[in-house]
């Protein structure tokens, strides 16, 4: 390269030189500049062949997180959704107090994550339910948000759990929104997800910030319904969690929660990750491995 550089700086005060004087014509000139590029000639010059196209930049590609991640927030983007961001690092009472969960609380267990060592009431955030708090504390209705996020728990690394991994919550507060509002929305985001002949069904559940509680199963994508591993021959895959906001969540924010109503949900971007591309180890998006990420080049 050095040499190439040097050879570069020569040929420009050659060039320089005859310019200026014309003491060698233009077309003289150019018989030296081919001679010295003739295969036969010796030097560094001889194998620059110009006539030849460049070396193509190669192009990246979106990670698959984040090609779910962005249509996702595209989709809710369409019904009004904003989105809402917020620190990685919580207090105990963004993450866990104001959300229902108190201390002691048993639904906490589910949730062990990490804890910062000066101050333990600072924890990396076990679910992105904590980006909603923080708006409801500032904003007042109506609110309509999704929140994706990077979210931390303390498990043992598998191909089906991680030690973070990322969700995306939405929240909707306003007057007289009902459980239908929230069934029609999901079901609206699963069919421009997953396509027009997607089915839903809803299964009763349990979550300290919303009441009632559902999780929502779409059929099976990989079998259609015959049964796989993946959906574990039942025909259906849990693909998120969701409900009606507990008033106790809104009044905890100085929300008038005999006005207004809500629904929130959350859903793991890895899991909707495994139903598009059939990635089966959670590991494989975390480990940079160019040959697994190239293959998201044409997933746009
Ligand atoms: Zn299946």
């Amino acid at each position: 390269m050095e040499q190439l550089l040097q050879q570069i700086e020569q040929y420009k005060k050659e060039i320089a030189a005859i310019v200026p004087n014309g003491a060698e014509s233009l077309e003289a000139y150019r018989i030296r500049w081919k001679s010295r590029l003739d295969p036969g000639a010796a030097g560094p010059a001889r194998n620059i062949d110009l006539s030849l196209p460049g070396d193509a930049t190669p192009l990246g590609t979106h990670h698959p997180i984040t090609l779910v991640r962005d249509r996702i927030v595209h989709i809710f983007g369409r019904l009004g959704f904003s989105v809402a961001e917020g620190p990685e690092i919580e207090d105990d009472w963004h993450n866990f107090t104001a959300l229902n969960l108190p201390e002691n609380h048993p639904a906490r267990d589910m949730q062990d994550t990490f804890y910062i060592h000066q101050n333990p009431d600072w924890l990396l955030r076990t679910h992105t339910s904590s980006v909603q708090a923080r708006v409801m504390e500032r904003q007042k209705p109506p609110i309509r948000i999704i929140c994706p996020g990077r979210v931390y728990r303390n498990e043992t690394i598998s191909a089906r759990a991680h030690c973070f991994f990322h969700q995306t919550e939405g929240l909707y507060v306003d007057e007289n929104v009902s459980f239908a509002d929230l069934k029609q929305t999901l079901y609206f985001f699963v069919q421009e997800l997953f396509g027009k002949d997607v089915r839903i069904r809803f299964r009763p559940s349990y979550f300290p910030f919303t009441e009632p509680s559902a999780e929502m199963d779409i059929n099976c994508r990989i079998c259609g319904g015959s049964g796989c591993s993946v959906c574990k021959h039942t025909g259906w895959v849990e693909i998120l969690g969701s409900g009606m906001v507990h008033p106790k969540m809104l009044d905890n924010f100085g929300i008038d929660s005999t006005k207004y109503t809500g629904f929130a949900f959350g859903m793991g971007i890895e899991r909707i990750c495994q139903l598009q591309y059939r990635v089966n180890d959670l590991r494989l998006y975390s480990q940079n491995d160019v040959r697994f990420l190239k293959q998201f080049t044409g997933a746009v």
